[in-house]
């Protein structure tokens, strides 16, 4: 048995961008510990979602829990800093955001959850953070550096196949005639396929990650593109996670980021 230590930056991140991994290792017997950095704090909720009083924050770390049930995580662990919200935003300067959080006073929080659980494996994210939000960047830089202070070896960057997600994306706009979203060669959206090293299928896994996205019911709604596309559209879209692993490569060298463990 070994442990994957899988970070993100908000609640709801860990299913869409590792869902899979996660439960595909619980499976195999390895333990799972889900560390976030943000409880969410600046998602959006529609009106009348959370009862009179109820926060969004208290909500949004219940949706965590049930998630992480729901992938097979064992412990699940906030970082405790708030969420920066999108690039721009006078929100990215406030005190005691991610954005604005030390490299290196963050990385040894993460680092420590490391060194407790000897970790074997760590998923961070892409240096522009898959899309380019602020906390996600965050996430790679932190997390990089975590595992530097940690000793943790194995370090996977989570992101997206661009040139899938650009080819879905100019169909999806095709049959609907919706090019709201621009252009989708302009999408800067995970990174080229020549620079992933890791291809996981994780379509044993996908109705595990889509219930874990149901689980978070205030950010994920079943009208949302996530969950409105069909089983077999979102089997294609969600059967597969992407990842970097630096010094692997050039192409897909690897297809379990457990391997061997
Ligand atoms: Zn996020």
């Amino acid at each position: 048995m070994a442990t994957l230590v899988t970070f993100h930056a908000h609640p709801d991140d860990e299913c869409i961008n590792c869902g899979g991994v996660m439960r595909k290792a619980a499976d195999e017997g390895h333990r799972v510990v889900l560390v976030v950095a943000t409880r969410g704090e600046l998602g959006e909720v529609e009106d009348g979602f959370l009862a009179p009083g109820e926060d969004l924050t208290t909500r949004r770390v219940a949706e965590t829990h049930a998630a992480a049930d729901i992938l097979g995580v064992s412990r699940v662990e906030f970082l405790g800093y708030t969420d920066s919200g999108m690039m721009g935003e006078p929100s990215n300067d406030t005190p005691g955001t991610f954005w604005t959080a030390s490299v290196e006073e963050a990385a040894a929080r993460l680092a420590k959850i490391l060194v407790d659980e000897s970790a074997d494996v760590l998923t961070i994210y892409d240096d522009n953070g898959g899309y380019g939000h602020p906390d996600h960047i965050q996430v790679y830089r932190v997390g990089k550096r975590a595992a530097e202070l940690a000793g943790t070896a194995r370090v996977y960057q989570a992101t997206a196949n661009r040139d899938d997600v650009r080819k879905h994306m100019s169909e999806a706009a095709a049959a609907d005639g919706d090019d709201s979203f621009g252009p989708p060669e302009e999408w800067e959206i995970g990174k080229p396929l020549a620079e992933l090293t890791a291809r996981v299928d994780v379509s044993a896994h996908v109705a595990a990650k889509r219930a874990a996205m149901r689980a978070h019911a205030s950010q994920i709604s079943e009208e949302s593109f996530f969950l409105a596309m069909p089983d077999p559209v979102f089997a294609e879209a969600f059967g597969v996670e992407w990842f970097i692993r630096e010094g692997a490569g050039p192409g897909i060298t690897e297809t379990d980021i457990m391997a061997g463990l």
